[in-house]
């Protein structure tokens, strides 16, 4: 059989040339769903005919359509026919193939399934629907408490008792502890304690306290190389009033970022019950008004430790500000269905060789900070109905900084989560009510379903995360010569298992996010060819797990 269907291909070697290039071979005839003849004619009135090898053997003609989904499919069964037939067939497939028109649509469209949802892994769908606005409430209202959380008044010892935020660092600590009791121990439970030595908003030596939780990758049929890949999610608990050395002052922070940390504290919860392949890390940060002290402290460790972080998830201001208008004729302009979700495109700690790399071939938009931010879009699509991150293509906002720029400064993925209406009554104010408007960063002001909402997204970008085999590594073009398509080659994640797929992607390079996908359904060997040029869209690759976990995209 393997004969007949080597001898049609080498006495069509033009034909090789247009195709897909593989060792196996297989002939599609391929009809416009508008041409209903059976059968195939030269110059047949909008006739395409795309011809060539596959890059699998085609085995069903529902495969064929999923690769070739705008054309109804017919295989020609090769084999079958006689020696004489297959010499005039090649002759009249050549002469077809000099008559067909060029195709109606471009290359990197004709090879591509759409990108679609995963379908959504119970367990995890089943976590998301713990997460309660309720407890997220009690939890910000409880920090708010603290009177302040200003970081230099962990070095005063005049506060009332249960003030300051070595109380609340304490709370903290204790909150995780209990979820850790909640699933038989499952979390260690850290501080990180450091001295930060005088610097321009820290006028003495001063205790910063990062409080943090490692919820060990336990997967029982999991590869213990898959749980040294780590997802970490933070908020920062320090707060601040007008006078960011004001260590006395009320400075309540229910939105910045008692929110951030109830996200942290609500992921913590619901994920502890999952037994996930990859390690999570739920984290509260001190100094971040003080000048990310905290994060930057923190973010360290995790290099001179050698973790294996592959994404940070910054929640800082994600409280929905529910401030009403100032009259019944005003428009907030509020969202509730969406949070700005903000990437660096080109990595903070990009080699000048990198960067040269990066500019020239227009590659400012696929910084893995970037990638991590369109894997939240990804999971909003299959888990957060109704609520979607809006992807903002820059490290964050003008005049403002964040935690994540710490891990991006590492050299880490990290991206930044924000409301999508800051209200700046309500952030770095004394509170006070001045002229009738209500400043301060209070409690009221704060919108714990949508907190919820962003809890959810989180959660769901986590689990994911940490459920799938692990981000491709070593993607590479083939870069032997010239020629108009793409070959890729990778390697699988450390202990990955054995029964993944890997979904290549791409998309135009003025597009925001991945638009077209091409399955590869053996994991191995670890390359793939398509007849589309590398030089027209932007290609990356996921591995997929058996149940439909992406991992990160990797680009060459
Ligand atoms: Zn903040």
């Amino acid at each position: 059989m393997m004969t007949k269907t080597r001898g049609v291909t080498q006495q069509l070697p033009q034909i090789q040339n247009i195709g897909f290039r593989s060792p196996k071979v297989n002939v599609l005839i391929l009809f416009p769903k508008t041409t209903r003849t059976f059968g195939w004619k030269a110059n047949h009135p909008g006739f395409a005919l795309v011809l060539g090898e596959t890059p699998f053997p085609v085995k069903s003609r529902q495969q064929a359509a999923a690769f070739h989904h705008p054309f109804v499919e017919t295989t020609m069964h090769l084999p079958h026919l006689r020696r004489a037939a297959v010499g005039v067939l090649s002759a009249t497939l050549l002469l077809t193939l000099a008559s067909i028109p060029a195709p109606a649509q471009p290359d990197y469209q004709l090879h591509a399934a759409p990108v679609a949802a995963t379908p959504a892994d119970p367990a995890i769908a089943g976590a998301l629907t713990q997460i309660s606005a309720d407890h997220i409430h009690q939890t910000i209202q409880t920090l708010v408490g603290f009177g302040t959380r200003n970081t230099l008044s962990s070095m005063e010892t005049d506060l009332p008792p249960g003030q300051g935020i070595n109380a609340a660092a304490g709370w903290i600590f204790a909150q995780f502890e209990a979820i850790s009791k909640d699933c038989g121990g499952c979390l260690e439970v850290k501080r990180d304690t450091f001295t930060n030595p005088v610097a321009e908003r820290i006028p003495k030596p001063t205790t910063l306290t990062n409080v943090y939780a490692i919820l060990r990758g336990s997967s029982p049929d999991s590869d213990p190389a898959q749980a040294k890949r780590m997802y970490l999610v933070t908020g920062h608990y320090d707060s601040r009033n007008t006078d960011v050395l004001d260590a006395h002052g009320a400075a309540p922070g229910a939105n910045d970022d008692a929110s951030g940390v109830a996200v942290s504290l609500e992921c913590a919860r619901v994920l502890s019950k999952l037994k996930l392949s990859a390690t999570l890390v739920f984290v509260a940060v001190a100094g971040e008004e003080q000048g990310l002290n905290g994060s930057a402290h923190l973010a360290k460790l995790a290099k001179d430790e050698g973790w294996q972080l592959e994404g940070v998830l910054n929640n800082d201001i994600v409280g929905g500000n529910t401030t009403p208008p100032a009259s019944p004729n005003e428009e907030t302009l509020q969202r509730k269905d969406t949070v700005r979700v903000f990437s660096e495109g080109i990595p903070a700690t990009a080699t000048p060789e990198q960067e040269r790399r990066i500019r020239n071939l227009g590659l400012a938009d696929d910084a893995p900070s970037r990638q991590l931010a369109r894997a939240m879009a990804d999971a909003a699509r299959t888990y957060t109905t109704g609520f979607a991150p809006f992807l903002v293509a820059r490290p964050d906002r003008y005049l403002r900084g964040g935690d994540h720029t710490s891990f991006n400064r590492e050299g880490f993925a990290a991206v930044r989560l924000t409301e999508w209406r800051e209200d700046f009554n309500h952030q770095h104010q004394n509170v006070r009510v001045e002229n009738g408007v209500q400043y301060g960063d209070l409690l009221p002001f704060v919108d714990f379903a949508y907190v919820a909402s962003v809890a959810r997204l989180n959660a769901a970008t986590l689990a994911t995360l940490a459920a799938s085999p692990g981000t491709p590594q070593e993607v590479k073009f083939d870069m032997h010569g010239l020629n108009n398509g793409s070959t890729l080659t990778w390697k699988a994640a450390d202990g990955a298992p054995k029964d993944i797929h890997y979904e290549i992607l791409w998309r135009e390079t003025t597009a925001p996010d991945w638009q077209y996908s091409f399955i590869v359904s053996s994991a191995s060997p670890a390359t793939a060819t398509l007849p589309i040029s590398k030089d027209n869209v932007i290609f990356g690759i996921r591995a997929v797990d058996s149940k439909g976990h992406r991992s990160l995209v990797a680009t060459p």
